[in-house]
């Protein structure tokens, strides 16, 4: 079986102090996993470094793979990384839009890793990306905001645009590190809402890390569970006991 994310023995250390502990993960493709644990546990390191965004330690830092293709292997990224993020959407929780240009423009940029960055930056899209970028915007309910300035819509607003960014990408992988920690509950249900759909209806593999362990039982079938860098818990939500909970937060 072909896992979309494979991490073995990763560990990562920050000077003195070591924030990853010898983390084992396999998500196979097309699952939804909510990373959870306390703030500080290490789920943002964690996710940056499944993106290549960061490196384990130098010798001792183990594996990172996607998709087959190793990310880093003890600290040193793989020289075509680049090339492998263009297959990862990341999601932030401050949405990380391009406030003054249009939604549209916004997503389009998705498609950047896949084309000519000079093309991109002189706003030279061709039809066919404009129609893909339109898509992306219908599908996560935004089509008629396509040409409004993003710093305009609302944050739960701008966090489907930056999914809808993501599938112009064409990413097979979705990281999105507390997409939904700043949003209002009603928000916060669309984003989780809009993630679970692409998942379920375009087979996309999602890690969401989420504060609220109440989204990721209602959201994620999978969980996994982050404690002082350690791994705690992995396996189906509904195994997750109130006590582990307890001893978790
Ligand atoms: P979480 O996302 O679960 O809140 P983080 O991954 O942000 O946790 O942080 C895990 C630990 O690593 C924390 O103790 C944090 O202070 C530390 N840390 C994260 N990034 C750095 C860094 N660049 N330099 C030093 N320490 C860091
Ligand atoms: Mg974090």
């Amino acid at each position: 079986m072909t896992h979309a994310i494979r991490v073995q023995s990763l560990n990562k250390t920050f000077g003195a102090r070591q924030v990853l502990h010898g983390l084992e993960l396999d998500v196979p493709v097309g699952a939804m996993v909510a990373l959870i644990g306390a703030s500080g546990s290490g789920k943002s390191t964690l996710l940056r470094h499944l993106a290549g965004l960061a490196t384990g330690d130098r010798n001792s830092g183990g594996e990172v793979q996607m998709l087959g293709q190793d990310v880093q292997k003890n600290g040193v990224l793989n020289r075509n990384v680049r090339r492998l993020r263009s297959d990862i959407g990341y999601i932030f929780q401050q949405f990380n839009l391009v406030g003054r240009l249009s939604v549209l423009k916004n997503v389009l940029l998705g498609s950047l890793g896949r084309m000519s960055r000079v093309r991109g930056t002189l706003g030279l899209f061709n039809k066919q990306e404009v129609n893909d970028a339109l898509r992306a915007l219908e599908r996560v309910g935004l089509l008629e905001y396509a040409y409004r300035r993003a710093s305009t819509l609302s944050g739960g607003q701008q966090q489907r645009v930056a999914i809808a960014r993501a599938l112009c990408q064409k990413a097979e992988i979705i990281l999105a590190d507390e997409p939904i920690a700043s949003l209002d509950p009603e928000s916060a249900r669309k984003v989780m809402e809009t993630l679970a759909d692409i998942n379920k209806r375009d087979g996309k593999t999602v890690i969401v890390t989420l504060h609220q362990v109440d989204y990721a039982v209602k959201y994620c079938r999978h969980a996994v569970a982050l404690k002082g860098g350690k791994k705690y818990f992995d396996g189906p939500i509904n195994r997750l006991t109130n006590d582990f909970l307890s001893d978790l937060y």
